[in-house]
């Protein structure tokens, strides 16, 4: 199944909220003197020599981390595939993906090898995997959690975030790796008396649950048949639902594609063989080691993303790619304000389609790129979601995705907890 990268354990105190409980953690969080990859060759003997403040938060809440998990490589992906350690195959639907690029870990905690995970999501890599294995998947609000000690692959879009067999389990996660950190200057107050596990109490009488119209019309028919039986629950469980509209959501997978490229094509200028990452041991001039040891450190999708981000930041085209990017992100922000304005929560799928096959997605990235139109949308909007489990569709896991306004993540856990 190829779950994990490093499998090595790694003891945490002896009591604490987590105590007993073992953690899974994705393999671009830093674990002092344990190998820290990102999926990629370019990492395959970085060993960290510090731990990211989630981890420290781990180990003193007791947890035991298990291993560091399989991922696409720095995050790029929807299916775990483009990892330099091969693909994780979905443990619940043989020969099927994991979804990504935190596949590792929704893998893991869905197959028992660990009671709980850790995964980043920057445009969707918690909420994908957890939806297409049947799990939980929280992507906090951006500033909620501490991402010092997180490999960057897009920093203004990312969070570190939780994955569950249930919504408690995924909340109680939260509680303990959320709230400020004097190493990540984008961490904020609020929300620092939340109680997520506690929020989990499914109370939805009374909450207006908005549907956008745009997250739901491109989704597969089976995906939507399971989708419209959550609602209908909701709905008998006291909750009210109104059809609502995101119109700029168009633009998101277009906007979200050039940010995040941008954002990694300078991200990973630092790996050049001399300071940081592989380096073939090459004689030469700067570029000529800088040039091989990219060549043989990088997979093709992350070479794709570099040069296209390097291209939509170049003088000439940073008006017409990046900054239009931005415009468009803006108008996204404002869509989901709005819609806030007359609902508490907004529910779609999690992903359009179920788990693909295996092998079916590298061929065709565009393809790839367009499976991830709703979950994108709430990284641009930094805002709070949840993934979890609605039902099936022959057999195969589809996702619940609900989202909430910044730092309302006790709402999303509640109604999530409602569906279970
Ligand atoms: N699939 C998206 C991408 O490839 C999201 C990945 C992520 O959230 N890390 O960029």
């Amino acid at each position: 199944m190829n779950v994990y990268i490093t499998e090595e354990t790694i003891e945490g105190a002896e009591d604490g909220p987590l105590a007993g409980r073992t953690v899974a953690v994705k393999d671009n969080i830093s674990t002092e003197n344990v190998r820290t990859t990102c999926g990629s060759a370019m990492l395959e003997d970085y060993v960290p020599p510090y731990d990211a403040t989630v981890v420290s938060r781990l180990k003193e809440a007791g947890a035991t981390i298990v291993g560091k998990t399989n991922m696409d490589e720095f995050g790029m992906g929807t299916t775990t595939e483009t990892s330099a350690f091969g693909p994780t195959e979905n443990p619940v639907a043989e020969g099927r993906v994991p979804g990504g690029s935190s596949g590792g870990s929704a893998a893991a905690v869905a197959a028992g090898e660990a009671d709980l995970a850790l995964g980043s999501d920057t445009g969707g890599s918690i909420r994908c995997p957890a939806a297409f294995c049947g799990v939980v998947g929280i992507k906090p609000t951006y500033g909620l959690v501490s991402r010092y000690g997180l490999v960057a692959y897009a920093n203004s879009l990312e969070q570190i975030g939780p994955i569950g067999n249930t919504v408690e389990d995924a909340a109680a996660l939260l509680d303990v790796i959320s709230g400020p950190d004097e190493r990540d200057s984008t961490t904020r107050d609020e929300g620092a008396d939340s109680n997520y596990a506690a929020a989990a109490d499914g109370d939805v009488d009374g909450l207006t649950v908005g549907i956008p119209t745009e997250l739901v019309e491109g989704a597969d028919e089976g995906v939507l048949d399971v989708f419209w039986d959550a609602i209908d629950d909701l709905e008998s469980q006291g909750a009210t639902t109104r059809e609502v509209s995101l119109e700029s959501v168009e633009y998101a997978v277009q906007a979200y594609y050039v940010i995040a490229m941008s954002e990694a094509s300078s991200n990973l200028a630092r790996f050049d063989g001399v300071r940081y990452g592989h380096s073939g041991g090459y004689d030469g001039n700067w570029n000529e080691v800088f040039g091989r040891a990219r060549e043989e450190g990088f997979g093709p999708e992350v070479k794709r993303r570099v040069l296209l981000g390097t291209y939509a930041l170049s003088a000439g085209y940073h008006d017409k790619y990046y900054k239009k990017a931005q415009d468009a992100r803006a108008l996204v922000e404002q869509d989901f304000d709005e819609a806030f304005a007359e609902t508490d929560v907004l529910a779609s799928p999690t992903m359009p389609v179920p788990p693909m096959e295996l092998g079916e997605s590298l061929s065709d990235p565009l393809k790839m790129y367009l499976a991830d139109a709703n979950t994108v949308p709430v990284n641009l909007a930094n805002l709070p979601a949840i993934s979890v489990p609605a039902g099936e569709t022959d057999r195969l896991p589809v996702g619940l995705q609900l989202v909430g306004p910044a730092f309302e993540e006790e709402t999303i856990v509640r109604a999530a907890s409602a569906l279970e």
